[in-house]
């Protein structure tokens, strides 16, 4: 890319999201309006709302706002739930080649859409990838915010590097995205992968808001699966840290069979049935422990070896592209 064209596409994945479409879409097209009016997008620009196999009337709405103001709104439908982050990916990929920079963003309205205008001017100076990082999460509960930020900070220390509190608000360029498509892992995590393209990055900050309507769609079991797939995804570290286990494991039990000898030869060797139960249990449960987290990694390989398609586009509405087409990635 040598000239720098300013076409904008936002990625919105949605699951099950029709409180808040129309409020978002609203927002999103006086953005969209004052961003074209300034000229600092083309009016080429679209909002893309990527459905991810809602069972409520989300496609509906998205196929409604394109039918009504095709110049604004275009959607995917996907064939069927992939997830957050393979919906994100499913929109970016469909897009990259029409578009000049992406931002991806959630549909609820937690992200602020003002930093739209920071992300793209930080694009236009040369960035190709923009960050947007919260400042603040004032109206995050104790809870989320107590789990939210020991999670960036649990990923730092085994090893993942991930921008801290940092979610999924990020601008890329269209040639940053053609780097993406070739990461081809099953096991998606965009947090930890975009900081491994590289390019001349920076951080745009915001205030989180609260979801405007419904429910979040990450209660803590799916964040918790969410924060092994990305330590497992993209650390070796637990498992070095197994190693490091069995050898202090073997340093003391051979302490404990110097011990043993010893009070046996002082004579007093009906002592330590506590001892020889607590290490029962404890290095029961240190092997299994062990075989869980390896268990994990295998489990990472399998998926990883079947290749299965990450999404599946049933359908693409865009008005300036060839409609309805179907692809599989
Ligand atoms: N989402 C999705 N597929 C899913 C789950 C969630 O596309 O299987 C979307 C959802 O519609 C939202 C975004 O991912 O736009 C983030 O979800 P949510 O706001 O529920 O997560 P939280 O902000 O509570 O972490
Ligand atoms: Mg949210």
């Amino acid at each position: 890319m040598t000239e720098k064209s300013n076409t904008l596409y936002m990625v919105i994945p949605c699951y099950n999201e029709e409180e808040v479409l129309y409020e978002t879409a609203k927002q999103l097209k006086v953005k969209y309006e004052q961003l074209i009016g300034s000229g600092l997008i083309s009016s080429e620009s679209r909002i893309v709302f990527v459905n991810d196999g809602s069972r409520d009337k989300t496609w509906q709405i998205i196929s409604e706002l394109h039918n009504a103001e095709p110049r604004f709104f275009s959607g995917i439908n996907l064939a069927r739930n992939s997830g957050h982050q393979n919906a994100v990916l499913a929109g970016l990929m469909t897009v990259k080649d029409i578009c000049d920079m992406a931002i991806s963003m959630d549909a609820d309205l937690q992200d602020d859409i003002n930093a739209i205008d920071a992300m793209v001017e930080k694009y236009l100076e040369g960035n190709q990838v923009v960050y947007g990082v919260r400042s603040a999460r004032k109206t995050d509960t104790f809870f989320k915010k107590f789990t939210a930020e020991g999670f960036y900070k649990f990923m730092k220390i085994m090893g993942a590097d991930v921008v801290y509190n940092h979610a999924d608000f990020r601008l890329m360029s269209s040639r940053v995205l053609c780097e993406l498509a070739e990461y081809k892992e099953v096991n998606l995590f965009l947090r930890g992968l975009v900081p491994l393209i590289g390019f001349q990055s920076c951080n745009v900050y915001y205030e989180r808001h609260e979801r405007f309507a419904g429910e979040s769609k990450y209660p803590l079991k799916k964040m918790l699966s969410f924060a092994i797939n990305g330590i497992t995804s993209f650390s070796t570290k637990p498992l070095k840290l197994i190693t490091a286990m069995g050898f202090i494991m073997s340093v003391i039990s051979v302490l404990a069979m110097l011990w043993t000898i010893v009070v046996k030869f002082m004579g007093k060797s009906e002592l330590g049935w506590s001892s020889t139960v607590c290490s029962i249990w404890f290095i029961g449960g240190l092997q299994l422990l062990a075989l869980g987290i390896i268990g994990e990694y295998v489990g990472k390989i399998y998926a990883e070896v079947k290749h299965r398609p990450r999404y599946i586009v049933a359908d693409f509405i865009n008005n300036s592209e060839s409609e309805n087409i179907s692809e599989e990635k």
